[in-house]
């Protein structure tokens, strides 16, 4: 299993791969042709998203019992929605709460990385598009979102989507991944990719059959039960088994 990440290395973005504590710089582009470089003195401190995705494919109401928290019906087919490439930020990198929007929730998913081009692909071959997984924290404004016919406001406020720390790759995607959502370290959210209503496989067929899907472009595959607003000062953790966590302070 590889872990793969971006830093700013001599003042330049630059992906990196983590292999058994060896870090190395990626020559190349990581998503199509690349050889692994040379090897950092140090393990990085500070990183980048791990990707600036073309787009984000968000998945709405896919674990029951969030459903149910919603007050939602679960739906009959994969409920997608975009959050804006402008909204992602990086690992430690602030979510600004727009003060007049009201409550704003953190919702912790599990994120698929792209990693080909994918047109009308069937859900037999679906996972070979998959590059893997990230965290990410589908950040909210709950109140618009009941106010609005649709999510575009509610979703696409800029430091709405932090993802990170890492994408990694290798993960079995047929076993169960364990996710979990925790502010200031309490657990808030609990489950695994077992209890999606729609599975990854079935996500990808679905949405490649309407747009195509980019390398890096992210489907963030829906929120378990247990989201919660967020208060400035708060420090909001998403956390995938195999990938680490993604902390982020509010403010
Ligand atoms: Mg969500």
């Amino acid at each position: 299993m590889m872990c793969v990440y971006r830093i700013e290395y001599q003042g330049v973005p630059r992906h990196v791969v983590e292999e058994g504590g060896r870090w190395r710089l990626v020559e190349g582009d990581i998503f199509a042709r690349w050889t692994p470089g040379d090897t950092l003195a140090d393990a990085p401190r500070h990183f980048l998203p791990p990707v600036l995705p073309s787009k984000i494919v968000a998945i709405g109401l896919n674990y029951r019992e969030h459903a149910a928290e919603q007050g939602k019906a679960v739906p009959g087919e994969p409920m997608m929605f975009l959050k804006p490439p402008t909204a992602v930020v990086g690992p430690g990198e602030a979510i600004v709460l727009p003060g007049w929007a009201g409550r704003i929730d953190h919702e912790a998913e599990v994120g698929v990385v792209i990693g080909r081009t994918a047109r009308q692909v069937g859900e037999a071959d679906a996972l070979t598009y998959v590059f893997g997984v990230t965290c990410v924290n589908d950040v909210t404004a709950r109140d618009l979102q009941k106010k609005d016919v649709q999510y575009t406001r509610a979703k696409g406020f800029d430091t709405f989507a932090p993802i990170g720390p890492c994408i990694a790759t290798g993960l079995d995607l047929g076993s169960p991944i364990r996710i979990e959502g925790l502010v200031n370290g309490e657990p808030r959210q609990s489950s695994s990719t077992a209890d999606l209503i729609f599975g990854i496989p079935r996500l990808i067929a679905h949405i490649s059959a309407v747009m195509t899907l980019l390398p890096g472009d992210i489907i963030s595959t829906g929120t378990p039960a247990g989201v919660g607003p967020l208060k400035p000062g708060d420090l909001v953790t998403v956390k995938i088994e195999g990938v680490g966590e993604l902390t982020n302070p509010v403010r």
